[in-house]
């Protein structure tokens, strides 16, 4: 077994404890590889071990790895900022963007869109941390965003999505998830979110498994599987 066979089995092995651990089924936690700054060769052997479902940070990177990744069905999510200059390759190249946090970003998409007849899926990014650096719209503020959202028919809502406190223990990044899980259910219950849009993503290398017991029903790994990422 390669060494990237083998991290790949032990991070769904590890998710797959998680969940049992919190009562959840397996099947319910999906493995999204966080692929930033990984050569197109090394992505592809992660699709080919049947792990098809990644996250790119940047457009550009989206763009440069396409045309080698598509010898392996798979489905593509921004998980990174997009600029409005950017949209037209963004939904070419990714079939859900993961970061909307303005109604202006996802009203570009939808006139985008309204061209071409297609939808694109869609998570609210939410700044769970409050850091005044950190893109995601505040929580107090996702009820009115989403609301914004009803009318873009072009959008497919699937959820909520975080990233939390970089760098701190993952008993300090809990209550982020924690607060993204509640606040997930209160609109559903308000019906600011539709049943389908239930999705959780949040988690990555240091912390999935807590996500995973907060209710993560996406969890986006990069190191623990691709090893440290060289530093730009
Ligand atoms: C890089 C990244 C991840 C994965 O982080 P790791 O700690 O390497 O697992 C998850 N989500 C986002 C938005 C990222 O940029």
């Amino acid at each position: 077994m390669t060494s990237l066979a083998s991290a790949l089995d032990d991070i769904r092995a590890r998710a797959d404890s998680a969940a049992v651990a919190a009562g959840r089924a397996p099947a319910e936690v999906q493995i999204m590889l966080a692929t930033k700054t990984q050569p197109a060769g090394t992505v592809l052997e992660a699709l080919r071990l049947g792990y098809t479902l990644i996250g790119e940070n940047r457009v550009q990177e989206l763009q440069s790895k396409a045309e080698e990744l598509s010898a392996v069905p798979h489905e593509a999510h921004l998980i990174g900022p997009l600029q409005r200059n950017k949209v037209n390759h963004a939904l070419r190249h990714a079939s859900c963007i993961q970061s909307i946090d303005t109604a202006a970003i996802a009203e570009k998409i939808q006139r985008r869109l309204e061209a071409t007849e297609a939808t694109v899926e869609v998570f609210v990014q939410v700044n769970t941390s409050r850091e005044d650096s950190k893109s995601g719209v505040a929580p107090e503020d996702a009820a009115a965003l989403l609301g914004a959202l009803e009318p873009f028919d072009r959008l497919r809502v699937r959820g909520l999505m975080t990233i939390g406190l970089p760098g701190s223990s993952p008993d300090d990044i809990r209550p982020s998830y924690r607060d993204l899980a509640a606040l997930s259910s209160r609109l559903l219950t308000d019906g600011l979110l539709p049943p389908r849009a239930a999705e959780l993503s949040m988690g990555m290398s240091g912390d999935f498994e807590l996500a995973i017991e907060e209710g993560a029903t996406m969890v986006r790994i990069g190191s623990s599987v691709f090893g440290v990422r060289p530093r730009p």
